[in-house]
């Protein structure tokens, strides 16, 4: 990184130093970069570390700055195994973000049918391979 404060994505304040967080699974290994933020709690006088969630390490070197400002990544092309991440990212963001109840009740809408069209593909899978449902 360079000696230049890099201004936070998802909070917009500086970053003061990245962390990484590495998650090895069945599906192989994935490093999470987070922007660490330390400040000084002013009645406690205690150094305090917030961090914010930027996205996967791999993507995260290919994001471009305007991007970044919605705290979402994009990806050159979205391949099968890195819609997950990209869901993951959405998610994380919305978490964050400040919305107005309008905005919420449209999340909850494709939330709820996102959620039913999983159910039911993973409904008509079970069928194909009579596994019970989980
Ligand atoms: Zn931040």
């Amino acid at each position: 990184m360079s000696e230049k404060k890099e201004i936070c994505p998802v909070c917009g304040r500086v970053i003061d130093y990245y962390d990484k967080k590495i998650v090895r699974s069945r599906a192989g290994t994935r490093v999470y970069v987070y922007a660490v933020h330390v400040s000084r709690d002013p009645l406690s006088g205690k150094r305090v570390r917030e961090k914010c969630y930027l996205g996967p390490e791999d993507s995260y070197v290919y994001v471009s700055k305007t991007h970044l400002r919605d705290g979402l990544m994009f990806y050159g092309l979205v391949k099968r195994d890195r819609v997950i991440d990209y869901l993951r990212n959405i998610l994380h963001s919305i978490r964050g973000m400040d919305l107005s109840e309008t905005e919420l009740r449209e999340i909850r809408l494709l939330l709820r049918e996102a959620l039913r069209d999983v159910e039911e593909r993973l409904r008509e899978a079970s069928e194909k391979t009579q596994a019970p449902l989980d």
